[in-house]
C-alpha cells in the first residue's frame, strides 16, 4: 500500500473480492447499478455513487465499515470513507 494511505487501508493485508458480480441490495429491489464495490470489512458487494441507489455509501455510513475495493475488472484500488483516501494495490 502507498505510505500516505490511512491506517484503515494500511491494515488490509488481503483484499477481499466480489463473490458475485452484482449489487446484493439492487438485486433484492430489482434495481440496476453502474459500478460495483466490495466492502473490505464484511465482504458484501454493493453499487457505487454513480448508481441510483448508492448502496456502498449507505452501507459504509450505517455500519461504519470504512474501506471498500473496486469490484470492476481491471481496477485495483481501495477507498476509505472516513479518511477520503484512495490507494492502488
Ligand atoms: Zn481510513
Ligand atoms: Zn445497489
Ligand atoms: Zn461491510
Amino acid at each position: 500500500m502507498t505510505s500516505d494511505a490511512c491506517t484503515h487501508i494500511q491494515s488490509i493485508t488481503t483484499v477481499r473480492h466480489a463473490a458475485r458480480h452484482e449489487c446484493e441490495e439492487c438485486v433484492k429491489i430489482g434495481s440496476r447499478w453502474v459500478h460495483l464495490r466490495t466492502c473490505q470489512t464484511c465482504g458484501v458487494t454493493l453499487c457505487c455513487d454513480s448508481s441510483p441507489n448508492r448502496h456502498t455509501t449507505k452501507h459504509s455510513r450505517s455500519t461504519h465499515h470504512p474501506v471498500v475495493a473496486s469490484a470492476e475488472p481491471g481496477e485495483r484500488w481501495l477507498y476509505c470513507y472516513p479518511d477520503d483516501a484512495f490507494a492502488e494495490y
